[in-house]
């Protein structure tokens, strides 16, 4: 499976005029060598593949890294790798600009005078865009865990629980379920503090008739869910009603759009250009959705700037969202996989609007 996508790489390279490309961060080095540890490079060069990590992870390679050669030291990842002639020793090697630190790269300089580090970004990213099939079943299977955990969630939304205890329930409950970890701290916002898009669970208590977003996933072997629904506690009002639906078509109307060949700008206007003829325009102040896998915001974009085109394979978050301030807030966000033509939804957690 890595084989193919250090082929693909490779292809890249030459395409960049690279004679090497130096990766350091980790769910690139995951995406290309299989390793889920917390210490790993590797150098992907036109006639090597090297993995280097450090002592802890001597037995976890063993069953981890497949089609590359595997280096373990105690020092310094980089440096062993300049000392063991990983790096060729002239020409031009890319590196991760948004991820080697300033320090690292004045370090390889100093010990490789003779190369030309070349700032690269988004390389490992625009293959890790298109998934396979092994990729798209372990998503599905972190969006199945998610799907779960609001099911068991919803028991314990009522008045007088705090968001705090909200959040604690969906960390917990995604672990009992199967997952490594959060994909991201939950958001649970409750009342008026469900206009600010990305709060962050607060003391605040639940109280009756309020609406309460929560956005909240999981990862699974390293892959990412990302779901978010808005509840009423209680009778909502109509006002509050009335933005649910707005939302909740809005979204409805991106999903049936979604498909390869459009554009992630021209999602994000089916959802925005809706909203705005609603009358809820000002109050959609983020993008429609991201790019969704080894990392919980990647390519593509789908949003105004977006310069990205869906095609088959990506997996992207449709999540459209009206916040105003002083009353609250609704999202709703769903995980799609880009189909030829269509979308396939991966969530089943219900969308009309639920009062607990
Ligand atoms: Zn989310
Ligand atoms: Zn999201």
């Amino acid at each position: 499976m890595t084989t193919r996508r250090l082929d693909a790489l490779r292809t890249k390279l030459s395409s960049y005029r690279l004679d090497a490309l130096l990766v350091t961060f980790l769910p690139h080095v995951r995406y290309l060598t299989g390793f889920s540890g917390s210490n790993g490079i590797c150098i992907i060069s036109k006639t090597g593949r090297v993995f280097l990590t450090d002592g802890r992870y001597r037995l976890q390679v063993r069953e981890e890294v497949r089609g590359l050669r595997v280096m373990v030291t105690s020092d310094s990842l980089l440096k062993t790798a300049v000392q063991k002639g990983v790096f060729p020793k002239r020409g031009k090697i890319g590196f991760e600009s948004q991820y080697l630190t300033v320090a690292e790269l004045k370090n390889l300089k100093k010990l490789l005078p003779n190369v030309r580090w070349v700032p690269t970004s988004g390389l490992v990213e625009s293959l890790a865009t298109v998934k396979d099939n092994t990729e798209i079943a372990l998503i599905k299977k972190a969006v199945a865990i998610t799907d779960t955990v609001f099911a068991k969630l919803l028991r314990i939304i009522k008045p007088g629980v705090r968001e705090l205890e909200v959040a604690a329930e969906i960390t917990y409950l995604h672990r009992m379920e199967g997952a490594e970890a959060d994909a991201f701290e939950p958001i649970v916002a409750s009342g008026k503090r469900g206009a600010l898009p990305h709060a962050r669970a607060s003391g605040k208590k639940i109280a009756g008739g309020e609406l309460v977003t929560i956005d909240m996933g999981g990862r699974y072997q390293g892959y990412h869910s990302d779901l978010t629904r808005t509840v009423a506690v209680g009778t909502p009002s109509a006002k509050a009603r009335r933005i649910y639906q707005v939302v909740s078509d809005a979204q409805q109307l991106a999903i049936d759009a979604a498909g390869s060949g459009i554009s992630g700008k021209a999602l994000d206007a089916v959802a925005r250009t809706y909203i705005k003829k609603r009358g809820y325009g000002k109050y959609f102040n983020h993008s429609l959705g991201h790019g969704l896998g080894l990392q919980i915001h990647e390519q593509p974009r789908v949003s105004v700037l977006s310069k990205d085109t869906l095609v088959s394979g990506n997996v992207v978050t449709i999540e459209p969202g009206v916040y105003i301030p002083g009353v609250g807030g609704v999202r709703i966000e769903d995980d799609v996989v880009i189909r030829n033509g269509y979308c396939e939804v991966l969530n089943t957690a219900p969308k009309e609007l639920m009062i607990l």
